[in-house]
């Protein structure tokens, strides 16, 4: 059977590409590292639990931080094996072999329970690498925080410990617009139009520069992985974009981008607090950014700039600008396993 033989053929390579893909992210593997490795105070003698380990790399890292037991959980039958393997090919697993202090757990979090010794709430450090695109597309989040409700010590430290989520409008040059506007002199351009108008429906994931934003950053929302609930993965925010100041003249606003930070903190990393940053002034991650495109483009300039003579068309338009942009967004768990839905309102306000 050719076609099954294919098929197992990409299954092993595409998920090994995938772990493949994050670990040489050197901006997300990095920030990992350096928060394990250098809290020694943190991680010395500690009982960590890693949860979805893949690989084994947190696990791998929080053995040589000198945690007296690391429990490496990984859904994956095929990564648990990995991880098995590796973590005795690194002499640090355990069992009467190996003298380690890593053990993999081939198990859901949510079922622990069944596969190890363990009381609950007996872990001193949790750590996840769970975000997805936008945060919360197919992330595994709520896993997370049933392990840290049912294994973390009251008062266990939880890494990273908040997730920040941003906001900002973008112009046409983030867009494929000029790239159909001119193509060997001919004008492709609605195509680029067809473009936009589907990322008005559905986000898409793709690098944005900082050169290509035309108002500041704004939080959008705040997650302490500490304390939140569950449920507050679903939620309403509303943010006011301002144009960056120094802009002299109107610009269109085609869009916004939505990025992510997570951040190790000083609260539980006390030597070295870090930050993962996915933002557009930042280096590029292999979560790029997201983007969500108006239905028509908002013209906004900076309140200074704009003159009475600027009030000759509807509000928003090239003829009026607005000095600022109203957003509301929500996102939502779609009813379709670990997706997203995210819906975006825009209002551009003048300030006379
Ligand atoms: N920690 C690794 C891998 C991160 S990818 C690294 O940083 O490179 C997330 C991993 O979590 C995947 O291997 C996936 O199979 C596993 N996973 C997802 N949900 C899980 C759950 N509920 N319980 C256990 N493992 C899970």
């Amino acid at each position: 059977n050719v076609r099954k033989v294919n098929e197992n053929y990409f299954g092993s390579y595409s998920s090994f590409g995938i772990h493949k893909e994050m670990i040489s992210d050197k901006v997300r593997t990095e920030a990992y590292r350096d928060a394990l490795l250098k809290n020694p105070s943190l991680l010395s003698g500690s009982v960590v639990m890693d949860v979805g380990c893949g690989t084994g790399i947190l696990s791998l890292f929080a053995a040589q931080a000198g945690a007296s037991r690391v429990i490496a959980v990984e859904a994956s039958e095929k990564m648990a094996k990995v991880a098995t393997k590796i973590a005795k090919d690194n002499k640090v697993f355990n069992d009467k072999e190996h003298n380690g202090v890593l053990e993999v757990a081939h198990s859901m979090v949510e079922e622990l329970d069944k596969s190890i010794n363990i009381q609950p709430h007996s872990v001193d450090v949790l750590v996840s690498e769970w975000m997805g695109y936008c945060l919360l597309y197919e992330s595994m989040l709520t896993s997370v925080l049933y392990a840290r409700d049912r294994w973390l010590k009251p008062g266990g430290a939880i890494l990273p410990d908040t997730a920040t989520m941003f906001v900002a409008g973008f112009g046409k040059g983030a867009t494929s617009l000029p790239f159909w506007e001119d193509v060997y002199g001919f004008d492709m351009s609605s195509i680029g139009k067809e473009v936009l108008e589907d990322t008005a429906r559905i986000p898409i994931v793709d690098v944005i520069e900082d050169r290509h934003l035309v108002t500041g950053p704004v939080l959008l929302k705040a997650f302490d992985l500490a304390t939140m609930k569950p449920d507050e993965v679903d939620f309403t925010a509303t943010a006011t974009l301002e144009p960056i100041e120094s802009e002299t003249e109107a610009r269109l606003c085609h869009g916004v981008v939505l990025w992510f930070d997570t951040g190790f903190t000083d609260r539980f990393c006390k030597e070295n607090p870090t930050v993962l940053s996915t933002s557009p002034y930042t280096p590029p991650t292999h979560w790029a950014q997201t983007i969500l495109t108006f239905q028509e483009p908002i013209s906004v300039a900076p309140a200074n700039v704009l003159s009475g003579d600027d009030r000759r068309g509807a509000i928003g338009t090239e003829e009026s600008p607005v000095s600022s942009i109203h957003l509301r967004v929500s996102v939502a768990r779609a009813s379709e396993h670990r997706s997203i839905d995210v819906s975006l309102e825009a209002t551009g306000v003048s300030s006379n």
